[in-house]
């Protein structure tokens, strides 16, 4: 039966495809797909932990055997029955070995997928005391997942497009586009979360869109959706409980809808839809090598937003002319599954970095230094479970000044990667006077260490990120210390408006159109501008083509965005005229409701 869940939009375009669901687990687990040769093995990473555990739960059994019912209620020799019971029944290890076989999960993703499969049975079940069953399966996986730790292969994700099985697809099926012609499927993701790390593992993969229950607009799994250039959903609450594996799915990233099990002629109206989608892209494809200058000869720098080194390709493919934000926190996190060091060292990181600028071809890469914390958790544990209130915790720069052996670290990478080329030193979150000073002082410190012992290094531009108003109010301070400003608009409106921005719940209320956030970034830009200083906008406002005229009309010239929207940015750029635009935007600054004044014409 068709039926549809709704969802906030974060990147354009429509997926068609079979659901795979990444279920979460109270133990932390890698998601990536295994080559076909290592199918064997990773069974039998498997067969080692049930064995392994099936002997823990002997042992058990034994030392109950050998206790008095005062120490061992009788009930506890019963459920660990039902425990080694659990642990052999066919239906576990039948679809685990399904999941690694027939789709190349690696083996805790294939665990927690037929976990989720099985402890649905037990949800439909009558009996109560079948039902509850459900719990103690939980306990025989996590007990298995613990003893699997360790063993994992490196990280390898390969092929996303699993070729069609014939155990599990149906040929005749009336829905399957792809039905009969023998060629691969593709695939969509659908989860309750996904940690920003585990986007990255899948960002290698080519899942044709994906779908979470949680997360806001600007949430960092939205983001990194959207650089994965893919249709993407979020926020769509109960998705990952409706949605069955391998249904098939339509994601709709422009309206925020997901289709479950569409019918014929849905299908072929969104068929449509994706060709016309398709077309769209080729023609603006045709703007890449032209320079984004406006009617009146204003030139406009359209910078790209990279999480890892290897990014730098799709922003130069994309036209960028340089990095205007590299989120190296993507460098440090999802170790822990990787089963790597708990952090990069200098060396691994100013590998890394120098691969970024040596990859932009002499362009500018703005490295912003690590920010981690609230919702970008360094390993898989959500930041929620530990602290609580993470986006008004330590993270960003409080967390670099924390731990200044880790920041004097990844300074020192950062400036010997500037031997290679230009670097500009970007710094998140800062407030406060004192953070200004301690930075400083960090930097001239990381200097004096690579001085003595005689290591190369390059100067950097050094800026600021305006992201608390607090730091928007008091610019005077900043640019006195700090060559160029970058305005991080996605935490400027979630600290002005007190919107947690991966909050599904209070989406709404998310408004980058807000007078107060965009009285705060159209004084920002005009402060820069008397000062000759550099300003940017690197937050997501700056890929949203709804904003480009304003900001324009605002007086900036420097927009950093995720490669995919560059085009669509660099159209609205050439089409624009600012000399016309800077009364029409002081016009939607003093609008009542700016965001029907940025509809009207100029
Ligand atoms: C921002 O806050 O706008 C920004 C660019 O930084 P991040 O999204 O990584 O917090
Ligand atoms: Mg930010």
């Amino acid at each position: 039966m068709t039926f549809a869940v709704h969802g906030l939009p974060v990147a354009r375009g429509i997926a068609i495809g079979r659901a795979v669901l990444v279920v979460s687990s109270r133990i932390d687990v890698a998601h990536y797909f295994i080559k076909p040769e290592e199918v064997a093995s990773e069974i039998d990473r498997v067969r080692t932990a049930r064995n392994a555990v099936a002997d823990e739960l002997t042992k058990l059994q034994a030392n109950v055997a050998l206790m008095g019912p005062s120490e061992a209620p009788h009930e506890l020799a019963a459920l660990l029955e039902v425990h080694q019971m659990l642990l052999q029944d066919d239906a576990l290890s039948g679809g685990v070995k399904h999941w690694i076989t027939d789709r190349l999960y690696n083996a805790e993703w294939a665990l927690t997928t037929q976990l989720e499969v099985i402890a649905r049975q037990f949800d439909e079940m009558e009996d109560e005391y079948l039902r509850e069953r459900k719990a103690d399966l939980e306990q025989v996986v996590e007990r298995m997942l613990h003893r699997m730790k360790g063993t994992a292969a490196v990280l390898a994700p390969s092929p996303p497009r699993r070729k069609r099985a014939a155990t599990n697809h149906d040929d005749d099926d009336p829905h399957d586009p792809t039905a009969g012609d023998g060629v691969d499927v593709p695939l969509v993701l659908i989860a309750h979360d996904l940690s920003p790390a585990d986007m990255l593992q899948f960002k290698k993969s080519v899942f044709a869109g994906f779908v979470t229950d949680v997360g806001g607009r600007t949430s960092h799994t939205a983001i990194v959706a959207r650089s994965m250039d893919i249709p993407a959903v979020v926020g769509a609450r109960t998705a990952s409980q409706l949605v069955r594996q391998d249904d098939w799915v339509i994601i709709d990233g422009d309206a925020g809808v997901v289709i479950v099990d569409p019918s014929p002629i849905i299908l072929a109206e969104y068929g449509f839809k994706q060709r016309q989608g398709d077309l769209e892209r080729g023609r603006l494809a045709r703007l890449r090598h032209k320079p984004a200058i406006t009617l009146d000869g204003e030139r406009v720098d359209l910078l790209a937003n990279i999480e890892m080194p290897e990014d730098t390709v799709g922003a130069l493919k994309a036209g960028a002319v340089g990095v205007g934000l590299f989120r190296s926190e993507f460098l440090f996190m999802g170790r822990e599954a990787q089963q790597l060091a708990r952090l990069p060292d200098e060396e691994e990181q100013y590998q890394a970095y120098r691969r970024a600028v040596e990859g932009m071809q002499g362009m500018p890469v703005t490295i912003r230094t690590i920010d981690v914390g609230a919702d970008k958790p360094l390993d898989g544990k959500s930041a929620r479970q530990e602290h609580l209130n993470p986006a008004l915790g330590l993270r960003a720069i409080r967390w670099s000044l924390a731990d200044p052996a880790m920041f004097l670290t990844q300074l020192r990478a950062i400036l010997r990667a500037a031997a290679h080329g230009e670097i500009h030193l970007l710094i998140p979150m800062l407030a406060h006077a004192t953070e200004i000073r301690q930075t400083m002082a960090l930097i001239d410190t990381a200097k004096a260490e690579l001085d003595a012992r005689s290591a190369v290094y390059g100067q950097c531009k050094l800026g600021a990120m305006i992201e608390i108003p607090a730091a928007a109010l008091t610019l005077r301070l900043f640019l006195q210390h700090f060559d160029f400003l970058s305005i991080g608009t996605n935490d400027l409106i979630q600290y002005t408006l007190a919107i947690d921005r991966a909050d599904e719940a209070v989406a709404h209320l998310y408004d980058p159109a807000h007078p107060a956030v965009l009285r705060l970034v159209a004084d920002t830009i005009a402060e820069c501008r008397r000062q000759g200083k550099g300003v940017s906008v690197c937050g997501e406002m700056a890929g949203d083509i709804t904003f480009t005229r304003l900001l324009l009309g605002l007086g900036l010239r420097s927009f950093s965005m995720h490669p995919s929207q560059i085009l669509a940015v660099k159209q609205e750029v050439l089409r624009a005229d600012t000399s016309k635009l800077a009364a029409w935007a002081q016009g939607v600054l003093e609008a009542d409701d700016p965001a029907f004044a940025l509809t009207l014409p100029v």
